[in-house]
């Protein structure tokens, strides 16, 4: 399992590349835009290509993009939806233009109504069959925060049915742990990775968002911390890594950035964990 950081394009899309080396990554998320904002910067041709050249060079691998933040795939406000299916579309394209591997989204927020969860397939679909040959799109689980879909795996599997076209998992650890899956337990991963296995299937996960909680178990908010300083704990993601079911290809880190060293001492927890789960099969 490759480990890596979602680092920062501010300035420049060649910024994260560096910055990746200097952490000593082997994996990468970005996002393509600024994640707060509509406006669309047009990225020229040759900052696409030196960003290519920088990646293969470097080894990183996956790429993932993250989409950004504003895109609603289930609003119930018709013009929202529109503008965030094509906002979908348009960050699908440009992932496919830097070789990215996958491109990470939530399902949206909407009523928990069969009619939000077709919404957000149609989308999904719709950028998918635009852009010949896509990244992969990769449905994240969530903590569930008011009207947000996605706190299970059997939403998440019911979009993925109705899209109807070739789509993963991206596993996020403390959405799942603030959505009530108690990953301190063998209990509460068995449930987790049972109900992908009935939902998308385990293969579907390829990529784990590894995240400590600071927010206690089912509370449905979405607040990070470091690998072993949140609710989850070393022991809670011990748990997790050693079992033989999950087989993603990368994890990611979406801790928080404050200092440098916090990054480094993450990379090292991670790394134990992995090992971890190669010594014991
Ligand atoms: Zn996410
Ligand atoms: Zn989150």
């Amino acid at each position: 399992m490759r480990l890596g950081f979602h680092l920062s394009i501010a300035g420049s899309l060649l910024r994260a590349i560096k910055q990746a080396e200097v952490l000593g990554c082997q994996a990468l998320q970005i996002f393509v835009q600024n994640p707060r904002a509509w406006r669309w910067r047009e990225i020229p041709p040759r900052e696409i290509d030196a960003f290519t050249a920088a990646r293969r060079l470097a080894g990183l691998g996956p790429l993932v993009v993250h989409l950004t933040y504003l895109p609603n795939l289930a609003s119930v406000d018709a013009a929202l939806y529109q503008k965030s299916a094509a906002r979908l579309a348009r960050e699908l394209a440009l992932a496919r233009d830097l070789e990215a591997d996958y491109l990470v989204c939530h399902p949206g927020h909407a009523p928990q109504a069969p009619e939000s969860f077709a919404r957000v397939a149609r989308a999904l679909a719709a950028a998918v069959d635009k852009t010949p040959p896509p990244p992969l799109v990769l449905l994240e689980n969530t903590a569930g925060q008011g009207q947000e879909l996605g706190r299970n795996q059997e939403q998440l599997g019911l979009i993925i049915r109705l899209a109807g076209v070739p789509l993963g998992l991206c596993l996020d650890t403390s959405h799942a742990f603030a959505a009530g899956y108690d990953l301190r337990h063998p209990g509460g991963v068995a449930r987790l990775l049972g109900e992908t296995a009935q939902g998308s299937g385990l293969e579907s996960i390829k990529i784990i968002h590894l995240n400590d909680s600071l927010v206690p178990l089912g509370s449905r908010r979405d607040r990070h911390t470091h690998l072993g300083r949140g609710t989850i704990g070393l022991q809670g993601f011990r748990q997790l890594f050693a079992h033989p079911w999950l087989r993603p290809e990368a994890a990611i880190m979406e801790t928080p950035k404050r200092h440098q060293a916090d990054e480094w001492r993450n990379l090292l927890t991670a790394r134990s964990l992995v090992t971890t789960k190669m010594l014991v099969g």
